[in-house]
């Protein structure tokens, strides 16, 4: 079992920025994951598009601004449980909660904090009869590990960023990219699209459009797919290794929505005049997840949230502790690591 003081469920900027603040009071995380990787919908929706509204920075790519709250982080050693969707919550006896996901993962910790944003992404599938059958058997919605794909016979199906950008990618991994999109015109970014039409020029990318996938054949395994051109009855068998559909990710509040919060139009309430807890005691909603009126989902508003809960947090763990609170360029920063960033001895003088 996997025991920390915070377990943050979302690893979006949130949940990364409370291990931050959590991580000056000495206070350890551990962060839960849907998704392979962290950054929340800065990562997975738009991470080469420019945020205007950071304070300190006039412009930064949301990819950019998920690295940066990495590197903050990295002295305060969070764990990550990444790929792994938090199913169901338990209160023991002590008052702690043991959190497991839907492979098993079991987390223990005396403070849960929800930033789920707007949920646990769920992949939107396409209406194929035998689709289950080839989950993780040759079709996958989300590409982890490109070398998956290395030598293989790839089918992407998809019009948007996603599909574009990982059919440019497995150009150089795969034997063979076919794109598949019902339309002519692809909703991706206009860069992308003419790198797609450069390496079909260049024959290493097959497009075929307007078409979809309406079959897929195999034995344990994928071995091939159906595709029909729209408006043509026929359709080919086109042998592949893998299909991957990129239709995009519908995000879901999910099992969260069973765990007894108080809910409102698919979002956890939490008192805003004191430190974002749920009905739960012990239980806290950060980020765009939660609800109360006036409420904003932008990113700064979930750091704000995130810093307060942190400070609730660590009066809920040491009742009989007070704490002091200290500006960073004051008391420094010093992570778990033994890592030291001091201020210096002058403007500690002068502050104090
Ligand atoms: C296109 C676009 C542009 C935007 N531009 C701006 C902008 O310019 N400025 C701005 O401030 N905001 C912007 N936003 C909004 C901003 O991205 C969100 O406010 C921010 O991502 C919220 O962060 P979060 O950490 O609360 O949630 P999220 O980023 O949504 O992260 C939540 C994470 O929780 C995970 N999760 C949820 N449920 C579970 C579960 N049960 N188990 C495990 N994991 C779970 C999800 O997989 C996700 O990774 C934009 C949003 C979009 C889509």
């Amino acid at each position: 079992m996997i025991k920390t003081d915070i377990l943050i469920i979302g690893a979006g900027p949130t949940g990364l920025f409370a291990v931050f603040e959590a991580g000056l009071l000495k206070l350890k995380c551990h962060l839960i994951d849907a998704l392979p990787q962290a950054g929340g919908q800065c990562s997975e929706i738009y991470p080469k598009k420019p945020i205007y509204d950071i304070p300190g920075f006039p412009e930064v790519l949301a990819g950019e601004l998920v690295d940066n709250l990495m590197e903050q982080i990295k002295p305060f050693q969070p764990g990550f449980t990444l790929g792994e969707r938090a199913e169901t919550i338990v209160k023991l006896e002590d008052d702690s909660f043991v959190v497991t996901t839907n492979k098993g993962t079991r987390h223990n910790a005396p403070i849960v904090a929800i930033a789920g944003g707007l949920g646990s992404f769920e992949p939107r599938k396409p209406l194929l009869e035998n689709l289950a059958k080839f989950e993780d058997k040759g079709v996958a919605y989300i590409i982890k590990d490109p070398e998956v794909y290395r030598n293989k016979k790839v089918v992407i199906a998809g019009g948007g960023d996603s599909a574009l950008d990982w059919s440019i990618f497995l150009a150089d991994v795969a034997s063979e990219v076919t794109l598949v999109h019902r339309r002519n015109e692809f909703r991706g970014a206009l860069d992308s699209v003419e790198k797609v039409q450069h390496l079909k020029d260049a024959g290493k990318i097959n497009l075929m459009t307007p078409a979809e996938i309406v079959g897929l054949n195999g034995k344990d395994h994928l071995e091939s797919v159906v595709i029909r051109k729209t408006g043509d009855d026929s359709a080919i068998n086109f042998e592949v290794d893998n299909f991957i559909p990129l239709f995009g990710l519908s995000p879901k509040l999910g099992p969260i929505g069973d765990w007894g919060l108080e809910i409102e139009k698919n979002a956890i309430k939490v008192d805003n005049t004191l430190d974002y807890q749920t009905n739960i005691p012990g239980i806290y909603a950060i980020g765009d997840v939660n609800t109360y009126p006036g409420k904003l989902k932008l990113i700064l508003c979930g750091f704000h949230e995130a810093t307060l809960m942190c400070q609730s947090a660590y009066q809920r763990i040491f009742p009989d502790k007070k704490y002091v609170m200290k500006y960073t360029t004051v008391g420094g920063v010093t992570g778990f690591d033994g890592s030291k960033k001091e201020a210096p001895k002058a403007v500690v003088k002068a502050i104090e």
